[in-house]
């Protein structure tokens, strides 16, 4: 890969720099997507039919069990090149922000501390009603586990379907990007709302674009640079080309 001198010095000199990444790094590590994923007893329903809030009023113990299932298929999981380079990146670059829209922990697992999930992470759990996280819970397989704060039933801190991003997560993604330099968007479609308006918001302000994805996006057009590829071997060559 041939990565142009504007590019390599931009990188070496900028202290912010905003990281977006999306499914497709998740793909790279071998895990299948939302979608792919529904396997055995589990094919029978559509995520959209576990992930909501409806869902688990009308069934907490299916939906708690499927998160179960799911957290259970991410444990063989680990992280890929491209997430270690990120967390490469988060180490050279003092302000740098990752903004992920992947749930697994994977970023957490390879290093990055200067993290936005913005659709929650699976491997954590709260209070459905008052929101108090829970850092253990029972392995009772009959019935959901409960708060030991006020009884209410456990989820998993996710982003569902009909629930809004969390506010405080969202601002801070926009303020990342609208303030940034340079603003990678990695391993995304682009059309996923309100992730996919980062990179436009960064892109109005001036900020110097980077694209890097399995194939061309909405994005692509306005990117400064777009590589079109895996992110787990682009982004190590990259890291490698500017700092070493
Ligand atoms: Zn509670």
């Amino acid at each position: 890969m041939n990565f142009s001198f504007e590019l390599i010095s931009l990188l070496r000199r900028t202290s912010k720099l905003v990281a977006l990444t999306g499914a497709g790094v998740s793909q790279e590590s071998g895990l299948r997507t939302f979608r792919d994923a529904q396997t055995g007893l589990w094919s029978q329903y559509k995520p959209e039919e576990l992930a909501s809030p409806e869902a688990f009023r009308r069934d907490p113990k299916l939906v708690w069990d499927w998160y179960a299932w799911r957290r259970e298929a991410v444990k063989g999981v680990r992280p890929n090149p491209g997430h270690y380079a990120l967390a490469e990146i988060e180490k050279r670059v003092p302000e740098s922000i990752l903004i992920t829209q992947n749930v697994d922990g994977l970023h957490r697992m390879a290093g990055n501390q200067r993290l936005i999930e913005l659709h929650g992470n699976i491997q954590r759990v709260r209070c459905a009603d008052c929101c108090t996280y829970a850092e253990t819970w029972g392995d009772d397989t009959e019935s959901v586990p409960q708060c030991s704060a006020c009884g209410g039933l456990l989820r998993p801190d996710v982003v569902w379907f009909g629930e809004s991003l969390p506010r405080h997560q969202l601002e801070a993604a926009v303020e990342a990007a609208r303030t940034c330099e340079v603003f990678f968007s990695i391993g995304t479609s682009g059309v996923v709302q309100p992730a996919a308006s980062l990179a436009f918001a960064a892109h109005n302000r001036g900020a110097v674009v980077v694209e890097i994805n399995a194939e061309p996006t909405p994005l692509t057009p306005k990117a400064n640079y777009a590589f079109h590829g895996k992110s787990g071997e682009i982004l190590p060559e990259l890291v490698k080309a500017v700092w070493e």
